[in-house]
């Protein structure tokens, strides 16, 4: 329905983009079809607990669908928005994008608020396009909370992060 939403509201409003979420099975056919249609796109691993039956279970699939699927938005995508904390990824995704001789200016990186300030500064430093994440607005708190009862380990997260600098 969502994505449905998006490419109706596009024909009006052509720069309307939207988040896939690499957990999702469905996901590989919907980024061919978004970035066939030159939508502008945010990806993402995905924070809410979903089915087995729609959702890989492990994080070892879920890394391996975000690499390639992040990927193929920096070869093929229109200004992507690769949404990362993991490290790991980033690094392989700046190999990546060194060896294909990609614009560093051509996409962004996006993380949460106060999350991993370090490696935002380190990749502003180099050079990268870096857009930081600041939900806002009255309903803050049941966002908030929802976040939360959906995937406890956030709340870990919240507290590294808390000790962190
Ligand atoms: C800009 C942005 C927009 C997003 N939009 C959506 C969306 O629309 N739909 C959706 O389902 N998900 C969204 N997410 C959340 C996303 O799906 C992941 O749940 C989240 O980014 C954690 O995954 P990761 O890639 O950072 O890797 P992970 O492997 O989960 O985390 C890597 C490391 O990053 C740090 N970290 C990660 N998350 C947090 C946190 N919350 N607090 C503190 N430290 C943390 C930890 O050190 C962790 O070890 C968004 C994320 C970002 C950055």
């Amino acid at each position: 329905m969502t994505i449905d939403l998006v490419r109706s509201a596009r024909k009006e409003f052509f720069n309307t983009g939207t988040v896939l979420q690499s957990y999702l099975y469905r996901t590989d056919g919907d980024l061919e079809c978004l970035i066939g249609d030159g939508c502008r796109l945010r990806i993402v691993k995905g924070a809410y607990l979903e089915s087995e039956k729609i959702a890989y279970p492990s994080k070892a699939d879920v890394d391996r669908k975000y690499l390639e699927q992040a990927k193929k938005l920096l070869v093929r995508g229109r200004y992507p928005a690769i949404a990362s904390h993991d490290a790991a990824i980033i690094d392989e995704l700046k190999r990546f994008v060194a060896s294909r001789g990609i614009d560093r200016k051509s996409f962004e990186w996006q993380m949460l608020h106060g999350i991993r300030r370090d490696l935002q500064r380190e990749l502003l430093d180099e050079g990268f396009n870096v857009r930081v994440y600041l939900p806002f607005g009255e309903a803050w708190y049941p966002y908030f909370t929802r976040r939360l009862a959906e995937r406890p380990a956030n709340v870990l997260f919240i507290l590294k992060s808390l000790f962190a600098k």
